[in-house]
């Protein structure tokens, strides 16, 4: 089963353990995308590090995470939304090569400028919540790395992760040790430092081919099968972008007829990626005359590149 979150609670209530699968949101996500091999698996483990972090938060809204680069690759952004709705994009610096066994500060940090940054999107809806963000330097070899160091300075919450991708997959694990609540049935901190301790070293035994080619219950069963652990019911993780034919057609609206006979000139059809999901729209002379037709004018959807 992929497409999953699960989470699970040590029976004292000292740790969490999370897990993310995802094989079909994942491909329809790199479905119209075609980014170098190395970029990729930085993106896919950004991707399983926020449906991961974002189902801990306590509003509805979305975490966004983004790597932003001084390297060859520019931007690295993820958004998930808190019922696990998730949408991706890289940005990467024109002319510059990306090398094949390229890593994230070689990609990302060559001169010391790269940042990680945190925003937490409260739906304006549903919450008179502000938003936050968090910035920190891109410290770390891994995106698992990166995100512990954030967690440590500015969650101070005691985390670990664990993240893989590939063109199939991308998985992950986190490890959170929870805050003692006063009043409630649980252990003292002595006992709480050696769980968590155990529980870290345990998680740590897993290889990275593991996390990819297992399943939640699986992975779980392989490295805590002697913890007591509680289980809560798996949700749904899908990728969506919100893009569609309308908002693009509203988009090459607000050209201008002219611009769009201007263009229609060069070409048959007008192909317009989204630049968030690249998927491809196609606008010929007919769809554009239609564009026109009825004369409705309408907001602009970004600004996706016109081929
Ligand atoms: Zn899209």
């Amino acid at each position: 089963m992929t497409d999953l979150f699960k989470k699970y609670l040590l029976a004292d209530h000292s740790t969490r353990v999370q897990v993310v699968k995802l094989g079909h949101a994942w491909r329809t996500g790199m479905a119209h995308q075609s980014y170098p091999e190395s970029v990729e698996k930085l993106l896919g483990e950004l991707v399983s590090a926020a449906v991961l972090l974002a189902s801990n938060i306590k509003f509805d809204g979305a975490l966004v995470l983004q790597l932003q680069g001084d390297g060859p690759v520019a931007l690295i952004v993820v958004e998930c939304t808190t019922d696990l709705s998730i949408r991706a994009t890289v940005s990467l610096r024109e002319g510059q090569e990306i090398p094949e066994d390229g890593t994230l500060q070689s990609l990302l940090n060559p001169n010391g400028n790269g940042r990680f940054i945190v925003v937490l999107d409260p739906d304006r809806e549903k919450t008179n919540m502000q938003p936050y963000q968090g910035v920190v330097p891109l410290e770390g070899n891994t995106v698992a790395g990166v995100l512990e160091s954030y967690m440590r300075g500015s969650e101070q919450l005691d985390t670990r992760l664990w993240l893989a991708s590939n063109p199939e997959y991308s998985s992950g694990l986190l490890l959170q040790r929870l805050p003692r609540h006063g009043g409630s049935a649980h252990v003292d901190d002595a006992s709480a430092d050696e769980t968590w301790a155990r529980v870290s070293h345990l998680a740590s035994t897993i290889k990275y081919d593991e996390l990819l080619a297992l399943d939640a219950d699986e992975l779980v069963h392989r490295l805590f099968w002697q913890e007591d652990l509680v289980a809560y019911e798996p949700q749904e993780v899908r990728w969506h972008c919100p893009c569609n034919r309308e908002r693009v057609g509203n988009m090459l609206r607000t050209l201008g007829r002219e611009e769009i006979e201007d263009l229609l000139s060069e070409r048959e059809s007008i192909e317009v990626l989204c630049n968030f999901c690249g998927k491809p729209y196609h606008f010929d002379a007919v769809d554009c005359a239609g564009l026109f037709a009825d004369g409705a004018g309408a907001s602009a959807e970004g600004k996706p590149s016109i081929h």
